[in-house]
């Protein structure tokens, strides 16, 4: 744990009381706060206080004491509207900070130089700092991995001179976060997303740039507009920032030639490592996570030969693009994360003959927006609601069937993919839909997907290495 000392003595409010925010209460108390916490589900509440965390209804107290209001990032601070404890704490003039936010500053206060590496960006965040935090460790560097990945930050050991920090943001714990100072910063992409919690395109990238405009080192994905331009901003006020992009030759910075990683410099470009043969990190999508992770590496000490090692040795995440077994000549690939259409494109991208399990509940818009891949489906497997209309966007475009369940479809999908003799094929599993028609999360439904698979018989598992 990190305890939260920059705090000793003075009262802090908390709101939200999930994993997290239980976390940051035990670190606010270890660190001499004085803690009064809360939370809209009583359960939530009762729990707390079992587990010795002092509550009591903000309501009902005097806001002017508090010294700082520490929210969930689940808790709306702006949209739709303020949470009802925003309100209090504007009211009162209090500060409405994070748990980065805490951490930051225990940093500042223990260790300003330790490594600490944050990532952000719409898609991709866990990916990249999983990935990080795997080249880190493999390389034998004490290394802490959390935030909005796996831990909750103020778990983590705290921040000490040869420690390294690998923290995954959200924009909601951004927005919390104003002193966030990490060594290297990365921006992976920016689309939108969770509009209905920022409001605007224009006010999601802002809070998305704080994290970049805030590091030592800003690390850019410059393969949307929204990047680019942030880029040059900083540029131009004299920030250090490192460009990276997945297709462009680069003047300055790191791009991929294919499943080359290459360095630029004034024009000049070298190899500096290759993803050819690693099945973790398949897809142009992955390249852009694999040059955010050497670049943010290169600039904590790593060298060349540590980092391509890690990359080579990573196991993947579990749902995203997961390569769960092999039979012959047929892969199977859990991407169960893949729950609306965009998300569902990097993984029929990476794959040129694709037998596809497909549905659940739909998003808006379908899969409309993968018609150019349908050329690539051997045949599409159709389950869950979505599966009439599915097929009736599939048309004569691709051959499918609707199998109902996912045990079906894989069944079939594994029969079919198993008499195919084109060469490499694989049973892919990327939804394009909410799993809640059929399962309780897309986890849930990517375990019940590996766990059919790793059944098939004469199945060859991956296991941890993938
Ligand atoms: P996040 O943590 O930002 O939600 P993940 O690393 O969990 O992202 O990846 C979720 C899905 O997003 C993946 O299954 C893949 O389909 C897609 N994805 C991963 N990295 C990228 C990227 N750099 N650009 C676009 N899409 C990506």
């Amino acid at each position: 744990m990190t305890p939260a000392t920059t705090l000793n003595g003075r009262k802090v409010a908390l709101f939200g009381l999930g994993g997290s925010g239980i976390a940051t209460a035990r670190a606010l108390a270890e660190g001499g706060a004085v803690v009064t916490a809360w939370d809209d589900n009583p359960e939530s509440v009762a729990k707390a206080e079992s587990a010795g965390i002092a509550v009591a209804d903000l309501r009902g107290v005097d806001w002017a004491g508090f010294a700082s209001f520490v929210l969930s990032p689940g808790v709306p601070l702006t949209h739709p509207k303020p949470h009802w404890t925003v309100d209090f704490a504007r009211g009162a003039g209090v500060e409405i900070i994070g748990d980065i936010e805490l951490f930051s500053r225990e940093r500042a206060a223990r260790a300003p130089d330790a490594p600490f590496i944050a990532v952000t960006g719409t898609n991709g965040k866990s990916t990249t700092t999983a990935l990080i935090s795997h080249i880190l460790a493999a390389s034998g560097r004490d290394t802490q991995m959390g935030g909005n990945i796996g831990r909750a930050v103020m778990t983590l050991d705290p921040p000490a001179p040869d420690r390294f920090h690998v923290v995954e943001c959200s924009s909601y714990q951004i927005e919390l976060a104003p002193s966030l100072n990490p060594s290297a910063g990365i921006l992976l992409n920016l689309t939108p997303d969770h509009l209905d919690r920022h409001g605007t395109m224009q006010r999601y990238a802002e809070i998305k740039e704080r994290l970049v405009a805030g590091s030592d080192t800003a690390i850019i994905g410059v393969d949307d507009a929204f990047c680019v331009q942030i880029a040059d901003k900083l540029e131009r006020v004299g920030k250090e920032v490192v460009r990276i992009s997945k297709r462009l030759p680069l003047t300055d910075g790191y791009f991929a030639d294919s499943t080359d990683l290459m360095e630029a410099v004034q024009g000049q470009y070298e190899r500096i490592g290759f993803l050819e043969g690693i099945g973790s990190l398949r897809g142009s999508h992955n390249a852009q996570n694999a040059l955010a992770a050497v670049a943010a590496c290169l600039k904590v000490g790593l060298d060349l030969g540590e980092i391509q090692s890690g990359l080579e040795s990573f196991p993947g995440l579990a749902h995203r693009m997961e390569q769960v077994g092999r039979r012959g000549r047929v892969l199977f690939v859990n991407d169960s994360k893949a729950t609306n259409a965009d998300a569902a494109a990097p993984a029929l991208s990476s794959f040129p003959r694709i037998y596809w399990i497909a549905g659940g509940l739909a998003k808006e818009g379908g899969i409309d927006a993968l018609r150019s891949f349908f050329p690539r489906v051997a045949k599409a497997y159709l389950i869950g609601e979505a599966a009439p209309a599915f097929s009736a966007t599939l048309g004569g475009a691709a051959d499918y069937e609707i199998s109902g369940t996912l045990e079906a479809a894989l069944g079939h999908a594994a029969a079919d993919a198993a008499r195919d003799e084109t060469g490499e094929v694989v049973v892919l599993l990327s939804p394009a839909c909410a799993s809640f028609d059929q399962f309780r999360n897309f986890e849930i439904r990517g375990d019940a997907f590996r766990e059919a698979v790793l059944a098939l018989e004469g199945i060859e598992p991956f296991g941890g290495k993938r």
